[in-house]
């Protein structure tokens, strides 16, 4: 008879989201009247600019003619994007990543739910704690991440890494390196970074235990502060312990388009076997490629109107931060993040739960943040805010917030 793969019914609860959406809809329902502003939720809700959207339409009439319609694209990425990514993304940061060592993709979940499938199920992982929470579920899909404890909300053999207030939200080195390590900077959801000295310890340390980082760096757009890494192939002998992984979506707006790409070095030997080739076979067998009309509007950013247009939407959304951050300085709420990330957390007050304060603004100030027990326990006591939203929603969410505290 049929089995099916039993992990996941290890994963614990609703999807965050949909518990989020629920309550609203709740709410909404018993309060017609009442507008809502959403700050939780972190999707972009700027338009996609004027080179993407003209890259696009080009690209579009170049599949409706014989000679110059694509079928299939490359499963790696099309040359045009692979060397404009090398080349704006790592050269001009005096990074050693060639164009072959990037593998791009349809976004930076897929890429890291899916790159626990180059690792056998003995590896021991580490995670921060809180965490985006597609790297301990697809740890959990895979069978590696043993069982859940309903108790601390963790999983038996998983290494939570906690981020608190305490250490800046960047994690401690473990006594004991995991084999497989997730690390995200700017990190989602604390809005945290990590300076290069540190980021140069963790991978040290990797390197000595044989360790992989993987290094999500989704939100490397919002860096404000020039000490901070774009990359972590910027430390140095990453190339020998680390993938990263960029996306798109928040740094163009592409979050309904959908590109990403990871970057996996040909340096990157594990247990006698190249992680560069294994996902390239991995890609090849997987994935057909991202469509070209995609790759060619991601090409489109790296050119100078395109750069320029991106530094406007990073720019709209860290206004937001700011206001958020100015709006609530004085209250009764620490903050943190907000400055090189478009993510604020805090701390919620008089000893509240996460679900607790996100209860209170709903009902009191009609806004909606996200509760930070939803990315992990250490996530407990903690509520997200994100910038993602209209200024004029910013700004009278920050009004009600302000009003009811
Ligand atoms: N990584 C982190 C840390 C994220 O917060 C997100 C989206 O919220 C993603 C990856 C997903 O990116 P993409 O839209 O490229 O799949």
């Amino acid at each position: 008879m049929l089995k099916i793969n039993t992990n996941f019914q290890k994963l614990p609860g609703s999807y965050l989201f949909s518990a989020i959406a629920k309550k609203i809809e709740n709410y909404k329902n018993a309060n017609p009247d009442k507008d809502i502003i959403r700050l939780g939720i972190g999707d972009v809700t700027r338009p996609l600019t004027k080179s993407v959207i003209d890259a696009l339409h080009t690209s579009v009439d170049e599949m409706a003619h014989e000679e110059t319609f694509r079928g299939y694209a490359p499963d790696l990425g099309y040359s045009f994007l692979r060397e404009a990514v090398a080349k704006n993304d790592f050269e001009k940061r005096g990074c050693d990543i060639s164009a072959d060592e990037i593998f791009v993709s349809d976004g930076a979940k897929c890429d890291s739910g899916n790159i626990q499938e180059l690792f056998s199920l003995d590896n021991t992982v580490g995670v921060c704690d809180p965490v985006y929470p597609v790297y301990v579920d697809s740890n959990v899909m895979a069978g590696r991440a043993g069982d859940y404890i309903a108790d601390l909300s963790k999983f038996s053999n998983i290494t939570y890494m906690l981020c608190s207030a305490e250490n800046n939200f960047a994690p401690n080195l473990p006594e004991v390196m995991p084999d497989i390590i997730y690390l995200c900077f700017p990190n989602n959801p604390t809005g945290a970074t990590m300076k290069k000295s540190e980021l140069q310890k963790w991978v040290d340390a990797a390197n000595a235990s044989k360790s992989v980082i993987i290094y999500d760096a989704a939100y490397e757009a919002y860096i404000r502060e020039d000490d901070v890494p774009h990359s972590i192939y910027e430390c140095n002998g990453a190339k020998t312990c680390a993938i990263e992984l960029r996306s798109f979506s928040k740094t163009a707006g592409f979050t309904g388009l959908r590109l990403g790409y990871a970057v996996v070095p040909k340096d990157l030997i594990m247990d006698g076997c190249s992680l560069h080739d294994m996902w390239a076979r991995r890609h090849g067998t997987k994935y057909n490629g991202a469509p070209y009309i995609v790759q060619r509007a991601g090409e489109a950013v790296y050119f100078a109107q395109g750069q320029e247009e991106v530094k406007g939407l990073v720019n709209y959304y860290m206004q937001n931060c700011d206001t958020i951050l100015n709006g609530l300085k004085d209250t009764n709420l620490k903050l943190f993040g907000g400055i090189n990330a478009p993510y604020i957390w805090l701390k919620t007050p008089d000893n509240m739960t996460g679900w607790d304060f996100f209860d209170f603004l709903l009902e009191k100030a009609n806004v909606v943040g996200t509760p930070g027990e939803g990315f992990g326990p250490g996530g407990n006591g903690y509520f997200r805010l994100t910038a993602f939203g209209k200024h004029e929603n910013t700004v009278e969410a920050v009004k009600r917030i302000r009003s009811v505290l």
